[in-house]
């Protein structure tokens, strides 16, 4: 299948072909059409799917071709995003997609100048990216209208649910014309989707793709079993190795609570290891510059919770790290998802302390694949001692808050974790090199 194929115009399909994309993946090659034709679409699937591309592209071309100026004060496009790392990335796709179209982005989001928005609105975009919170911000002050909105997507929906902007999206969508076409990405299809769906979408389409199923495939997963108090030295240990040597190009580490990554990035920086935290407590501009040093491999660890990775969309990650393991074991499948993108493959390394079996068992049930057990490293006891010569305190993060849960389903979908259906990563196959390396693990012996 070509792009060519699915009737995208020559502007979009250029647009493609410079960013190097040569075939659709899954997700693009069942929605584009459909949205095309004007359709409705209900599309389950997860960042790291290409799922931007398969609502922003079709869109790009129902936008030149219904002629329509670009309306003051208003949008002809709304993508609503959960978070503003995810914005701020669909709003880059949609300008580097719609670069030979003519039509205008912006991405207002949440901890940047309001008056700037104010300004960007004036003038009026074609294409507006926006986090709930924000938009109705703006709404509120009467700096802008949804009169003129021709398209509305919903991307990553059932986060937004979750991270409580439920009324934030009612009051928006009232705000909106009848007489639209709308599109709504979700990860999982819990009750609560189901009924936006059918309060918001006219006869949709369904499309889905199993990520978390095939993403699971192309990682190879290891567990540790380490005490709590002595993962840092593990950490530290497989790090200093795997990046030295280069089998790690890029490592993601999740903690459980955001006093957790900052302790762990203060213990990297004093063993010479760069790295960044990100989380709920810091600020915009500190998000985005630890993104964009990871991003251009400056700094080749991020530390991050759970609610600040979600739907982040990093090429290169080859290493996850989960320092503790999530409580839900959902949870575990999108952050292992950080890793073997577009194709690549990559490794996750599971550091389990003994409290944490019984989430290590239902995560082996809900991926239904067992984590290859992998020793502590020889020089092991040495980083631990070294490590007990620091003066930090060892046991703080037992009583830290963790980030708000996200609630995910517990129960599996019928799809997660079975093996991917013949042929499903078939626009996919062959992209990105096929990288595999189990670095970290190699490292962690
Ligand atoms: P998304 O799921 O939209 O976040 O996309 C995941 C990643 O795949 C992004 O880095 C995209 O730039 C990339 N991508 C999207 N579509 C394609 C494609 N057809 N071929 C290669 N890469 C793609």
């Amino acid at each position: 299948m070509s792009f060519e194929l699915l009737g995208l115009s020559q502007p979009v399909l250029q647009a493609l072909s410079e960013k190097g994309y040569t075939a659709p993946t899954p997700i693009q090659e069942q929605a584009i059409p459909l949205v095309l034709q004007g359709r409705d679409l209900m599309g389950i699937a997860q960042t790291g799917t290409g799922k931007t591309a398969a609502f922003t592209l079709p869109s790009i071309d129902r936008l030149r071709a219904a002629e329509r100026g670009t309306p003051r004060r208003s949008c002809r496009m709304l993508v609503l995003a959960p978070t503003r790392e995810l914005a701020g990335q669909i709003a880059d796709a949609a300008r580097d997609y719609g670069a030979l179209s003519g039509l205008s982005t912006a991405v207002i989001v949440g901890g940047t100048s309001v008056n700037r928005d104010r300004q960007k609105m004036a003038r009026g975009v074609d294409i507006l990216v926006a986090t709930p919170g924000r938009l109705v911000d703006l709404l509120d002050q009467g700096a802008m209208t949804l009169n003129h909105v021709e398209i509305l997507v919903l991307d990553e929906a059932d986060q937004m649910l979750d991270l409580g902007f439920i009324h934030a999206l009612r009051k928006i969508v009232g705000l909106l014309p009848q007489k639209r076409q709308t599109l709504l990405f979700s990860a999982t299809m819990p009750k609560a989707i189901k009924d936006l769906a059918a309060r918001y979408l006219r006869e949709p389409a369904h499309v889905s793709v199993t990520p978390a199923a095939t993403t699971a495939e192309r990682v190879t997963q290891y567990v540790c079993h380490v005490s709590q108090p002595e993962k840092q030295a593990l950490l530290t240990l497989s790090l200093s190795k795997g990046l030295a040597s280069d089998e790690i190009d890029r490592a993601l580490v999740f903690t459980r609570t955001k006093h957790g990554a900052d302790r762990v990035v203060r213990h990297l920086d004093k063993a010479g290891i760069r790295a960044n935290a990100i989380h709920g407590n810091k600020s915009q501009p500190q998000r985005e510059r630890a993104l964009d040093e990871f991003r251009q491999g400056r700094v080749r660890v991020l530390v991050a919770t759970d609610i600040a990775a979600r739907g982040i969309d990093i090429p290169g990650v080859s290493h996850v790290f989960n320092f503790e393991l999530p409580n839900v074991a959902e949870q575990y499948v999108h952050r292992i998802g950080r890793t073997a993108r577009a194709g690549r493959d990559g490794s996750a390394i599971a550091f389990c302390a003994p409290d944490e079996k019984a989430y290590l068992k239902d995560i082996e049930k809900l991926t239904r694949q067992t984590l290859q057990p992998i020793p502590l490293p020889p020089s092991f006891r040495a980083a631990v001692e070294q490590l007990g010569r620091m003066p930090e305190e060892p046991s703080r993060q037992v009583h830290s808050r963790p980030e708000p849960r996200l609630k995910v389903q517990a129960k599996p979908a019928p799809h997660r974790g079975a093996r991917p259906p013949q042929g499903g990563e078939r626009g996919r196959a062959g992209r990105g090199g096929g990288r595999r390396s189990s670095g970290g693990a190699r490292a962690a012996r």
